[in-house]
C-alpha cells in the first residue's frame, strides 16, 4: 500500500501559483479527495484575489503561518495522479538555484494546455486494419460493393494498418469503413498520435549505423562504458567530425536498453535536416520540441515523452523541461550556444540544468561542441568531465585556416577591401559559392579609430568603454568614469572615429552591383522568418552553381554548404572588442563556426577574415593556432583575473523610466547587501550599480549590481538574501529588478 494512502488527509496544501513571488501560497484540502489522496505534483484550481488560477501542489503540511480557518480552500484537484517526479523534482531545483518564484517557474516548464488545466492526455488518431476473416478468398459480402473491396484490398497491403487521413487521401469514405468494420473484415484501433506506425516491435534501426572511424569508435567506447551513472562527457570535435554520429550510437545503444534520449539543441540547430537525420535512422519515434508547435502539438510531445511512449526526444533549449520515464542519456549539442540560456523572466541555462539533470537520474550527459564554452572546457580539463576528442574531420580536409586581412587605412566598399572583393570575384569565376559574415551579435558598441586601431579605453579599468549616443559620450561600465567623445584620434590625430562594424549596412548592396551575373541570397532572421524560406533557399545553394551568400550568426551553424570555398568575415572586431569579458570567447567560437562552412566537401577552403587589429595577439593566436589554443590562452586570464569560470558571478539588474528611481533603489540594495556581506563575514563581493552596457533602451533606463564569490553556495546565499530585502522594500515595487545567476552578458 503506498505511504500516501494511509497517511491522515494533510490540514494544508503548499500551492505554488504563476505570481513573481518567492513563495508558496497556503489553503486547505478542498472538493473532492483525489484518489491516491493529496501529494505534491498535483494541479488544483483556486481561488486567487479575483480570479481563478491553475497552480500546483508542492507542499502537503498540517501547519500554516496563517491561522487554518483563514485559508481558503481548493475548488477541485485537477489530476488523479500526480505530475511526472522528475519534472517536479527539476522545477524546485530551477527555482532554487535561480532564486526565481516556485510558481512562476512551474508556469513556464508546463505546455501551454497543462497551464490551462487541460488533462494531461495524449489526442487519440484511429487506425484501420484488417481482420483474419478477411484473408478468405474471396471475402464475404464483398460481391456488390466495389469500392469497399477495393479498400480491403488496399488495407491488406498495409499488415500494420493505416489511419484515417490516410484512407480518405485515396478517395474512400468513412461510410466505406464503417461498412467492413460491420461486416468484420476490418478493425478499428485508436492510438496516441505520437504512435509509431509499425509498433514497436522488430528492428530499432531504419538504417545502418556508419561504421565509426577511429576517433569516433574510441569516443563511442569510452560512452558504452558506464550507461547507468552520470557520466559527464565533454565531446570535443572540430566541425565535421561527427560528433552527431557518435550521439546517433549512443542512443541507439540507450533506447536499446528500453530508455529515452533527451537531445538539446542550439534553437538555429533544430532544422528539417537535422529531425531528418534522426527520424530516418530510427523507426521509434523521435518528438521534437521547438516554438513552432501549436499548443495540442507540445502537450502531445509532452505527453509522449513522459509517459515513455517516445523513446527519442529532441528539442531547443525549452525542452529540458520535458519528463522522461526512463530517462537514459542526455545529449547537449554546440553546447556553447547562447540560446540555451534564457534572458528573461526565468534566466535559466538550459546546458547547465542538463548537467543537474543527468546527475540526478544517475546517465550519462554529452556536451558536443567544436568551440567548447570555457565553463565547460575548464570542467574537462581539471577532469571533472571525460574529455573526449574529434580531431579529424569525416570528409579529411582539416578546418580552414583564418586569414587576417588588415583593414587600417584602406578604401572600403559596403565594408570590404579591394582584395577581398577581388578574391571573392576569382572564387566566383572558379564556379565555387561564397559566404560573406556580417558579424551583428548586440555587443555593447565602442569608439574606433579607422586609421590606426585606436580603441576608447578606460584609464582606471582594463576595459574598452561603451559609446552611448544619447547624450553622446563614453562611459566605463566597470568604474561608472564618463567621458567626452574625443574630436580626432589621441594616437594618429585622424578625425576618421566611427563605432566599430559601422558601413556593413551597404555590403549586400554592394555586392550585388559588383557581381550583377550573380544570385546574392540574404540569410538572417529577417529574411528567414519563415523556416520553409531558409531551407528553400538552402536547397537552392546546395543544387552548387556560383551564388554570394551574405548573411549574420544565423548562417554560422549547422548548416552543410559543400560548395562554398571561400568565407570572408567582413567585421570580426564588432565582436572581438567590447565591454564585456566573454565578448572574446563567443566571437571566437562565432569565428571558428563561421569557417567551419569552408570546404566541407571536395575543395578546401579560404576564410579571410577583415580586421582593423591583424596584430592583436588573440586574433592572431586564432588565426594560427585555432580556438583551443585561444581558449586555453583565455582561461589563464580568466584565472588571473579571478573571472568565471573560476568566479561565480550574479547580476542584480533594475530598470526604470526613471533614471532616479532605478539609481536610488540599486543604491540602497547594494549598501544593504554591503553591510549584510561585512556582518556576516560572507565572502562575496558586491559592485556597483552601474549602468548597463545600453543604459537608455527604449526610454527605461538599466543599471546592475554585480555580486562575485569565489565559492558558489557564498554567491547563493548572499542573492537570496538581497531577493529577500527586495521583496520586502516598498520602493522596489516601482522598479523592475531581476537576479541573474551565472549570467552570460554583462
Ligand atoms: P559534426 O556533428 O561533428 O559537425 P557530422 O556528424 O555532421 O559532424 O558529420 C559530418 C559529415 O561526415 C556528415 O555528412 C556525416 O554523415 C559524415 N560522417 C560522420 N561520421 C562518419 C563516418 N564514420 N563515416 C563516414 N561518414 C561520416
Ligand atoms: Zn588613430
Ligand atoms: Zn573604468
Amino acid at each position: 500500500m503506498s505511504e500516501s494512502s494511509t497517511r491522515p488527509a494533510p490540514r494544508v496544501l503548499g500551492v505554488a501559483i504563476p505570481s513573481p513571488l518567492r513563495r508558496l501560497f497556503d489553503y486547505r484540502p478542498g472538493g473532492e479527495t483525489p484518489a491516491g489522496g493529496w501529494r505534491p505534483g498535483l494541479r488544483v484550481r483556486v481561488p486567487f484575489g479575483r480570479r481563478q488560477v491553475v497552480g500546483v501542489v508542492l507542499e502537503c503540511r498540517d501547519d500554516s503561518a496563517l491561522p487554518l480557518a483563514t485559508l481558503k480552500p481548493v475548488d477541485a484537484c485537477l489530476d488523479d495522479a500526480p505530475l511526472p517526479a522528475d519534472w517536479l523534482w527539476l522545477c524546485r531545483f530551477t527555482a532554487r538555484y535561480y532564486q526565481h518564484a516556485p510558481g512562476d517557474t512551474l508556469h513556464q516548464a508546463l505546455p501551454a494546455l497543462l497551464r490551462q488545466g487541460r488533462a494531461l492526455e495524449a489526442r487519440t488518431r484511429e487506425r484501420w486494419r484488417v481482420t483474419p476473416a478477411a484473408e478468405r478468398e474471396p471475402p464475404p459480402g464483398l460481391a456488390r460493393a466495389p469500392r469497399q473491396a477495393e479498400l480491403l484490398a488496399m488495407l491488406r497491403q498495409h499488415p500494420h494498418g493505416l489511419v484515417t487521413q490516410a484512407v480518405l487521401a485515396q478517395s474512400f469514405s468513412r461510410d466505406q469503413l464503417k461498412a467492413l468494420v460491420d461486416k468484420g473484415l476490418v478493425e478499428r484501433l485508436e492510438e496516441p498520435r505520437t504512435a509509431t506506425p509499425t509498433g514497436q516491435a522488430g528492428p530499432l534501426l531504419a538504417e545502418p549505423a556508419l561504421p565509426l572511424h577511429r576517433e569516433q569508435a574510441a569516443a563511442l567506447a569510452v560512452l558504452h562504458e558506464r550507461l547507468d551513472a552520470f557520466h559527464p562527457c565533454l565531446l570535443h570535435g572540430v566541425t565535421g567530425s561527427g560528433k552527431t554520429e557518435v550521439y546517433l550510437q549512443l542512443i541507439e545503444a540507450v533506447v536499446g536498453r528500453g530508455r529515452q534520449a533527451l537531445v538539446l539543441v542550439p534553437e538555429i540547430g533544430l532544422t528539417p535536416q537535422t529531425l531528418a537525420r534522426f527520424r530516418s535512422r530510427f523507426r521509434v519515434p523521435v518528438v521534437a520540441l521547438h516554438s513552432g508547435l501549436t499548443d495540442h502539438e507540445r502537450l502531445d510531445a509532452w505527453e509522449a515523452a513522459a509517459s515513455g511512449r517516445a523513446p527519442i526526444v529532441i528539442g531547443t533549449r525549452s525542452a529540458i523541461f520535458t519528463p522522461l520515464a526512463r530517462p537514459g542519456a542526455i545529449i547537449v549539442d554546440e553546447e556553447h550556444d547562447g540560446s540555451f540560456k534564457q534572458q528573461e523572466g526565468l534566466r535559466y541555462h538550459a546546458r547547465d540544468l542538463a548537467v543537474a539533470r543527468a546527475h540526478r537520474h544517475g546517465v550519462p550527459l554529452v556536451l558536443g561542441s567544436a568551440t567548447p564554452s570555457l565553463e565547460t572546457l575548464q570542467r574537462a580539463l581539471a577532469g571533472d568531465y571525460r574529455h573526449l576528442r574529434l580531431t579529424q574531420r569525416a570528409s579529411r580536409h582539416p578546418p580552414a585556416r583564418l586569414e587576417l586581412v588588415d583593414l587600417r587605412g584602406r578604401p572600403r566598399r559596403g565594408g570590404l577591401i579591394p582584395p577581398v572583393m577581388e578574391a571573392i570575384a576569382s572564387t566566383l569565376a572558379a564556379g565555387h559559392q561564397v559566404l560573406v559574415f556580417i558579424n551583428r551579435r548586440g555587443f555593447a558598441p565602442t569608439l574606433a579609430c579607422h586609421a590606426c586601431g585606436w580603441m576608447a579605453e578606460c584609464d582606471h579599468c582594463d576595459a574598452r568603454m561603451t559609446l552611448h549616443r544619447q547624450p553622446p559620450l563614453l562611459a566605463c561600465h566597470h568604474c561608472d568614469r564618463r567621458r567626452a567623445l574625443p574630436d580626432a584620434c589621441p594616437d594618429c590625430g585622424s578625425a576618421d572615429l566611427r563605432p566599430l562594424g559601422s558601413g556593413t549596412e551597404r555590403t549586400e548592396e554592394t555586392l550585388a552591383e559588383r557581381f550583377p551575373e550573380t544570385p546574392v541570397h540574404r540569410i538572417d532572421r529577417d529574411s528567414t522568418r519563415r523556416r520553409d524560406a531558409l531551407e528553400q533557399t538552402l536547397t537552392e545553394v546546395r543544387r552548387g552553381a556560383p551564388c554570394l551568400l551574405v548573411g549574420t550568426q544565423m548562417l554560422a551553424k549547422g548548416h552543410h554548404l559543400p560548395h562554398v570555398t571561400l568565407v570572408v568575415v567582413v567585421n570580426a572586431d564588432a565582436g572581438l572588442y567590447s565591454s564585456d569579458f566573454r565578448a572574446l570567447e563567443h566571437s571566437a567560437q562565432l569565428l571558428e563556426q563561421v569557417a567551419g562552412r569552408a570546404g566541407r566537401a571536395a575543395h578546401p577552403g579560404r576564410v579571410l577574415v577583415q580586421t582593423l587589429h591583424a596584430d592583436d595577439s588573440n586574433l592572431r593566436l586564432l588565426a594560427a593556432r585555432g580556438y583551443d589554443a585561444l581558449a586555453e590562452q583565455l582561461l589563464a586570464e580568466r584565472r588571473a583575473a579571478a573571472l568565471p569560470p573560476f568566479r561565480h558571478l550574479a547580476l542584480l539588474r533594475l530598470e526604470s523610466p526613471r533614471e532616479e528611481a532605478a539609481s536610488e533603489l540599486g543604491g540602497r540594495a547594494a549598501d544593504a547587501l554591503r553591510e549584510h556581506l561585512a556582518e556576516r563575514r560572507l565572502a562575496v563581493d558586491c559592485l556597483g550599480p552601474v549602468p548597463a552596457p545600453m543604459e537608455r533602451r527604449q526610454n527605461r533606463y538599466h543599471l546592475q549590481v554585480m555580486l562575485g564569490a569565489d565559492k558558489r553556495s557564498r554567491l547563493h546565499e548572499a542573492g537570496a538574501w538581497l531577493v529577500a530585502w527586495l521583496e520586502a522594500e516598498p520602493a522596489a515595487r516601482r522598479v523592475r529588478w531581476s537576479l541573474d545567476i551565472d549570467p552570460q552578458t554583462l
